[in-house]
């Protein structure tokens, strides 16, 4: 089963619109990295109408908001990977979102390779380096409760 589609992803849902969830990754590459993803099994970027592109880009931003506060940060990357050929491991439309921190890795560019590995930890089960049911729900809550600040609404 596609892993954004399975009902349990709920758990890691921070802030959500119409069509699209922030979710915290069960196998973050560092603190605070998260996903939007659409709540359909869209594939692809460029499929999402018009009206999708627009909440896409404003649900990112909230989410980018509220991670940068929790994470006491102004620093970030962003990435989606469409197709194998570009490295999408995960055939549901996902966006990276990794708050950044002085000296967080050796140099800034390793978050990439870093990324790839996360999708793949995401599909295994088995893997060690999830996080445990409890860490995540203290940090989902936690950015819950940053979201229902009113001062990053707009
Ligand atoms: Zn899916």
């Amino acid at each position: 089963m596609c892993p954004f589609c399975n009902p349990t992803i709920l758990e890691c849902v921070f802030l959500e619109s119409q069509n699209f969830l922030a979710i915290y990754n069960i196998a973050p590459v560092l603190p605070g990295h998260a996903l939007v993803i659409p709540r359909d099994h869209i594939t692809s970027f460029i499929d999402l109408n018009r009206q999708q592109r627009a909440e896409f880009l404003d649900i990112t931003t909230h989410a980018v908001r509220i991670l940068l506060k929790a994470f006491n940060t102004d620093a970030f990357d962003m990435s989606v990977q469409e197709k194998p050929e570009a490295g999408q491991t995960i055939e549901h439309l996902h966006l990276h979102i990794v708050p950044r921190v002085k000296g967080d890795l050796p140099d800034p560019g390793d978050w990439y390779p870093l990324i790839h590995k996360s999708d793949q930890m995401v599909m295994d089960d088995k893997s060690l380096k999830r996080l445990s049911k409890k860490d995540l729900q203290i940090i989902v809550k936690k950015l819950r409760d940053v979201a229902a600040s009113p001062e990053l609404r707009e």
